[in-house]
């Protein structure tokens, strides 16, 4: 009888061993019968694995990725184009300038700052206004900076890199433009979108907005670089309130960069 019980075990533990696979490996029977011809012999080094992405300590943390400028001049030149009129409504026009001595594809820059503004989900919705790229005189001046002329211009004293407004120029740090921001990872196109219509946002009147409907689009005068979360944004903000109280009320949002998505 103890033999019986033994070899049952025996089985039972076979039993065991093999429903305990690992959910998503595959037997070699299952296995496909071609596989695909390795495209080198070689070896790969374990350097080129890529490594689990980072786990960020706050959503105002820069991402990782690609180098950007550090500083450049102090001084901006404009990227001439006399574009035409987009949307219906009061006219506002723009430039769109570059820090000289900083590395960026400019003509690259100014198109999608024009796209983004000429956009139907974009401040011309509903005939609020017009908008029209000039190369002179403009209502508003889009500026690419470095990461260092946007800390002297939008301050550190919070030591996040960010973008802002100071009256009729808008200063877009290179850090954030390379890098984007962590809650719209890993969508750098949907960043880009929401930087350049929050901070004309701001230059065409517009105050910051806390997130209103739990699990809905962030409203773009959010200040999604910081968070998409109201109660993460009065943390790093240390609750002094960057122009609008923001309610420590647990609401979430999803990233959006558009005033009218
Ligand atoms: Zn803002």
């Amino acid at each position: 009888m103890k033999v019986h019980l033994a070899l049952a075990a025996v089985g039972l533990t076979a039993v065991l061993l093999t429903t305990a696979q690992p959910a998503g490996e595959t037997s070699p029977a299952a296995a496909p019968t071609t596989r695909p011809s390795p495209v080198s012999p070689v070896p790969v080094p374990s350097s080129s694995v890529a490594p689990p992405p980072r786990v960020y300590a706050s959503s105002s943390d820069l991402p990782d990725g690609p180098e950007f400028s550090l500083a450049g001049a102090g001084t901006f030149h404009v990227v001439p184009v006399n574009g035409p009129v987009v949307g219906t409504g009061p006219l506002r026009t723009y430039a769109v300038e570059v820090e000289d001595g900083i590395t960026v594809d400019e003509q690259a820059f100014a198109a999608f700052v024009d796209a983004t503004l000429a956009d139907p989900r974009g401040w011309t919705a509903r005939g609020a206004r017009s908008v029209q790229r000039v190369s002179g005189a403009a209502s508003v001046r889009v500026r690419l900076t470095s990461q260092q002329t946007a800390r002297n211009v939008c301050g550190f004293e919070i030591p996040v890199d960010v973008s802002c407004r100071d009256g009729n120029f808008v200063f877009l740090s290179a850090a954030r433009w390379v890098r984007g921001a962590v809650a719209f990872l890993p969508d750098l196109n949907s960043y880009r979108t929401y930087v350049v219509n929050h901070e004309v946002g701001h230059a065409f009147g517009q105050g910051h907005q806390p997130c209103g409907v739990a699990g809905g689009p962030a409203p773009v005068m959010m200040q999604q670089t910081f968070s998409v979360a109201n109660d993460e944004i009065v943390r790093i903000t240390g609750g002094v309130p960057q122009g609008a109280v923001i309610p420590r009320d647990g609401k979430v949002c999803t990233p959006n960069g558009w005033p009218y998505p």
